[in-house]
């Protein structure tokens, strides 16, 4: 199918990308298309004009100082293959290995990811686990908003549709915090039937900070709280393992479809948990 008629707009420029956004109220950014080009197809889409912040250089751009800067436009194959990156995060190439094929790699963007919010999305899971936040740029200026409060719902994010996101900030992890991602794909599709990104900050053999972020199974990324607490103060025994991972599920809002059930879901969040939070004491 054809997509319905646009105008298109080449950035130059942040500022220059923002203020067309603010003239078109319609208007969507396009970042690597691989999420909202097929939804144009298929007529889920239809904005009035595209804003292509392919040419901005500086939205490519990675820095690591203090906290790590990781341009929006920055593709999966760009950041999976930053080595000081990979060496810092592990978590990233793992996720992004399993991030639909080759193609999506090479185009897709961590910032579409993230702003495109999609509730089987496997990097919105691994931004929120590893307590990152956004820059955004508006007509009034520059934001941050931490991960925590990106995602509202189904492909919903907290960002104004004159919004542009710029930056993706993750703090400097502590030396020894395990990270892990896992993921049950949908055997049709590849995305996340369930998705569990982990981030454990140790102390002493043990657990003193944790995140536990579940995608595909939830409208939104969630925190397995219940998972969490289970964890904290504890070390990576089998038994807290098997505590923490039995309480992933608890207290979340999951969705069934005719792939997998509401119940099957829940159980394959505790499943997964389990998983990640093994291969996660095995680091
Ligand atoms: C065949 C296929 C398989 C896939 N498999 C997976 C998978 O297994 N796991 C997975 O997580 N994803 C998967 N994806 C989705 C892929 O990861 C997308 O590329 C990604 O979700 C969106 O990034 P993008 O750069 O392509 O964004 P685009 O498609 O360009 O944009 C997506 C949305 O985000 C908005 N947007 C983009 N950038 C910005 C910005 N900087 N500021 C504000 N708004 C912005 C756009 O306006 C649009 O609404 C798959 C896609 C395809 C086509």
């Amino acid at each position: 199918m054809f997509p319905t008629s646009f105008t298109y707009h080449q950035a130059q420029s942040i500022e220059d990308a923002v203020a067309v956004l603010e003239r078109n109220p319609g208007a969507k950014i396009l970042a690597g298309g691989h999420s909202l080009i097929p939804a144009m197809k298929l007529r889920l889409a239809a904005p009035e004009a595209l804003v292509d912040i392919g040419r901005i250089a500086e939205l490519r751009e990675i820095r690591v100082d203090n906290d790590i800067r990781i341009g929006a436009m920055a593709t999966y194959d760009e950041i999976r293959n930053h080595v000081v990156l990979a060496a810092l995060f592990p978590i990233l190439p793992e996720a992004i290995n399993v991030v639909g094929d080759q193609q999506v790699r090479a185009r897709g963007t961590l910032g579409g990811a993230i702003a495109h919010a999609d509730p089987a999305a496997d990097l919105t899971a691994v931004f929120q686990a590893l307590n990152g936040r956004v820059k955004v740029t508006g007509p009034s200026g520059e934001r941050e908003i931490a991960a925590d409060d990106v995602f509202v719902d189904l492909w919903t994010t907290s960002l104004q549709p004159n919004e542009l996101l710029t930056t993706i900030v993750f703090p400097r992890p502590a030396p020894g915090t395990k990270m892990v991602y896992a993921k049950h794909s949908h055997p049709a599709s590849g995305y996340a039937v369930v998705g569990v990104a982990v981030v454990l900050a140790m102390s002493d053999g043990s657990v003193s900070d944790s995140r536990v972020v579940i995608t595909g199974a939830t409208s939104r990324p969630a925190r397995a709280t219940g998972a969490e607490g289970a964890l904290n103060g504890h070390s990576l025994t089998s038994t807290t393992i098997a505590d923490a991972a039995s309480r992933a599920s608890a207290g979340l809002q999951i969705n069934g479809d005719t792939y997998a059930s509401e119940e099957y879901r829940a159980h394959l969040v505790n499943v997964i948990t389990r998983k990640a939070l093994e291969q996660a004491a095995a680091r």
